[in-house]
């Protein structure tokens, strides 16, 4: 058996052996050399039990991406080999899908309905890593893979660099490590780029939506680097304050039930309360960021317009 044959059989395994690992790691970098960090059990619990129930419930509705980039195969207009260069530039153009994606998950209450769940707790370490929602194929971002397909790359190929950037991202998830080299900092996402982006504090809000490459917050206008004077306050801007899974998972959705179905409302603010940027409101009774961070003086009045927003 090959190296290649090795990994393709036994990925799934590789993968959770990693995840352990790297989340043992981290426990004893705590416990043990007394590194920062906090690994709370119940909270710990509650992200490793949303894993594993979402993990099935996902790999069983990828049916749905796999077979939408499948049948978008034929109408590619090339025939992109897999080589070592071909993944390389397949593992780019997919992390800049991911981007796309991701920020579509903080700008849209949609998608932000789906993505809540990851950003549900006031803790910062691996396990919150798997804290993520079942409803990650029925949002609609995953479509964004259907263009690398267009341009002839193998589906199966595609499908693989979306795993190796969730399973690069899985490290990220941690308060132990403070700050990796300079230049490794300037081109990837590193832990601290992403404690910014799970912070609540108006400095950090819509900030970092990289997957594994930070270029893309540079080039796009969304990175804020971590500032030690500072602290990420963890969480949500309202945060839930409560352990109940099926709350954590449903109740955005159940918000945008409730919002859209109100009374007296034209079709445009129905609209508007499913694909708004979350935090808006009709009447404008709610916060949306730009109006966080504009009342804690970081956005002009004249230019809060012009500023990314996000909950
Ligand atoms: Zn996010
Ligand atoms: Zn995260």
């Amino acid at each position: 058996m090959t190296a290649q044959e090795f990994m393709n059989q036994n990925w799934v395994v590789i993968t959770l052996a990693a995840f352990a690992a790297g989340a043992l790691l981290e426990l004893s970098a705590i416990h043990v050399f007394k590194r920062s960090g906090r690994v709370p059990l119940k909270d710990s619990a509650l992200s490793i039990f949303l894993g594993l129930a979402s993990d099935p419930v996902n790999a069983i509705f990828a049916i749905i991406t796999t077979a939408a980039l499948f049948a978008a195969a034929p109408f590619a207009i090339a025939d992109i080999p897999v080589t070592w260069w071909s993944f390389l530039l397949c593992f780019v153009l997919d992390d800049l899908r991911f981007y796309l994606h991701h920020r579509i998950c903080h700008r849209v209450r949609w998608g932000w309905a789906m993505h809540v769940v990851h950003h549900s707790s006031t803790n910062f370490n691996m396990p919150i890593a798997l804290r993520q929602s079942w409803m990650k194929h029925f949002t609609g971002t995953m479509m964004l893979k259907i263009p690398l397909i267009l341009l002839g790359f193998d589906p199966a190929l595609v499908v693989f660099c979306g795993v190796l950037n969730a399973t690069y991202q899985f490290f990220l998830h941690t308060e132990t490590i403070d700050r990796l080299p300079r230049w490794f900092e300037y081109l990837f996402n590193t832990p601290s780029h992403h404690r910014v982006h799970h912070g609540r504090n108006p400095e950090y809000l819509d900030a970092n939506f990289a997957g594994t490459l930070i270029i893309w917050d540079r080039m796009f206008g969304t990175f804020v680097e971590e500032d030690r004077a500072v602290p990420v306050d963890y969480g949500l801007v309202k945060n839930l304050e409560t352990s109940n899974v099926f709350k954590i998972l449903t109740h955005e959705y159940v918000g945008i039930a409730k919002d859209a179905s109100q009374r007296g409302l034209s079709l445009w603010q129905r609209f508007c309360y499913i694909f708004a940027p979350p935090g808006w409101s009709h009447d404008g009774s709610r916060l949306m960021s730009m109006d966080i961070k504009r009342q804690a003086g970081l956005v002009p009045p004249a230019d809060a317009s012009t500023h990314v927003t996000s909950a």
